[in-house]
């Protein structure tokens, strides 16, 4: 989920500027996709549609992920950073989670919770889609390991350890305040439990300094669920730079990357940060309820359209990912639901995978490398962290 966008913006129209072939829809359809972030139980949240049917809405639903050839969208239960340190935040998060088997229960020949990586395998060879979740913000956790067991017991597999506020657990890169210098006592012990149970720990959203405390504690490789880079993005701390690229190879770890065109591009990039300081600025003079403000928003969006990116920008990301630690560290975490209409061309929703398979191919990408950035390397990531779990 980004902090800057609305879920309401009406979804841009398809433009494909693409031709798949024979061959990249074969390969979504015959391999397993996870994509490590989807917001599909906020949007719930925000508006019930029944996702099992095709919905009008939204960059989800079971038509369009079985289109693309998608096998596990790991459910986004993500709590806004208004609840950190608040007992809602827990509510909200079993809310989110019962969404997420209310989707099963609609349509048990459709979805699957998965709670393991045998279970994507075994649900992928069945054809369901298998929908394994993680937690985007640990706050729910307030502090108390019982309530990380009763989150593993509910099927959650990673946590973003913060959103965009510190909170009980770690910094967070959009909040400058850097109240811990990284990880909180508390953050650190959580990052072993974690480890212990089998839950991914997932350094999206956080500190360079707790990222980099992360790493040195867990005894586990680590994801960034939906991430890019900052290296097309220059300042923008959200982006893992170069240095924390090659620390997480060593790690074991794989950076799964964020599709949103802000997280994409510098020009998209600067487009939303001057965006949000007019609003700003327009909220203090007019006041954000009213009628002005609303006018103001409706004609800025009009004069300034977000520059949208590029699936090529996008594969420059996987690129450099590459060629910075080799093959074995890059998949998709697309946050799609969570970016509002700011998707980039030819991967807007989730039908468009073979879009992306076919970038990759025209780039010379091997079949056995496509098949590791799908799903591959976050399994092996998976794997690694259930083999530990199993030991301790
Ligand atoms: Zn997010």
């Amino acid at each position: 989920m980004s902090a800057t966008f609305a879920l309401s913006v009406v979804c841009a129209s398809h433009v494909a500027a693409i031709t798949v072939s024979e061959k990249a829809n074969k390969l979504a359809q015959e391999n397993i996709i996870i994509d490590s972030h989807i917001d599909v139980p906020y949007r719930l949240e925000e508006k019930w549609v029944d996702v099992t049917k095709a919905t009008a809405s939204g960059d989800f639903d079971y038509p369009r992920a079985k289109q693309g050839g998608l096998n596990a969208p790991f459910m986004s239960i993500y709590i806004p950073a208004s609840l950190d340190n608040s007992a809602n935040s827990t509510k909200l998060a079993d809310k989110l989670i019962d969404y997420v088997e209310a989707i099963v229960g609609r349509a048990p020949n459709k979805f699957a919770i998965a709670t393991s990586s045998a279970d994507v395998q075994q649900q992928f060879e069945k054809g369901l889609i298998s929908l394994p979740l993680g937690m985007e913000n640990g706050s729910p956790i307030q502090g108390d390991l019982a309530n990380l067991k009763h989150f593993y017991d509910r099927g959650i597999r990673y946590i973003t350890l913060a959103h965009s506020m510190a909170n009980h657990i770690s910094d967070s890169s959009y909040d400058l305040r850097r109240k811990w210098k990284g990880l909180s006592p508390f953050g650190k012990e959580l990052v072993k439990e974690m480890n212990n149970l089998g839950i991914l720990v997932d350094i999206s959203h956080v500190s360079d300094a707790a990222f980099y405390q992360a790493i040195e504690i867990s005894q586990t490789p680590v994801i960034a669920s939906h991430s890019s880079l900052r290296a097309f993005t220059p300042g923008f701390e959200r982006n893992m730079d170069d240095a924390m690229i090659k620390a997480l190879g060593k790690n074991g770890g794989v950076v799964q990357i964020n599709f949103g065109s802000t997280f994409v591009t510098k020009r998209a990039n600067a487009w939303s940060k001057n965006r949000r300081a007019e609003q700003k600025k327009a909220a203090e003079k007019l006041g954000k309820d009213s009628d002005e403000f609303k006018a103001f928003i409706t004609k800025f969006n009009k004069e300034n359209p977000l520059p949208y990116a590029t699936l090529d920008s996008v594969l420059d990301h996987i690129d450099h990912v590459v060629k910075l630690i080799g093959i074995d560290h890059v998949g998709i975490g697309s946050d799609y639901d969570g970016v509002g209409d700011s998707l980039p061309t030819d991967l807007k929703d989730v039908s468009t995978y073979p879009n992306l398979i076919q970038g990759l191919l025209d780039r010379g990408y091997s079949d056995n490398d496509i098949v590791k950035i799908l799903a591959g390397n976050f399994m092996r990531v998976w794997k690694a962290n259930e083999e530990y779990a199993a030991k301790h």
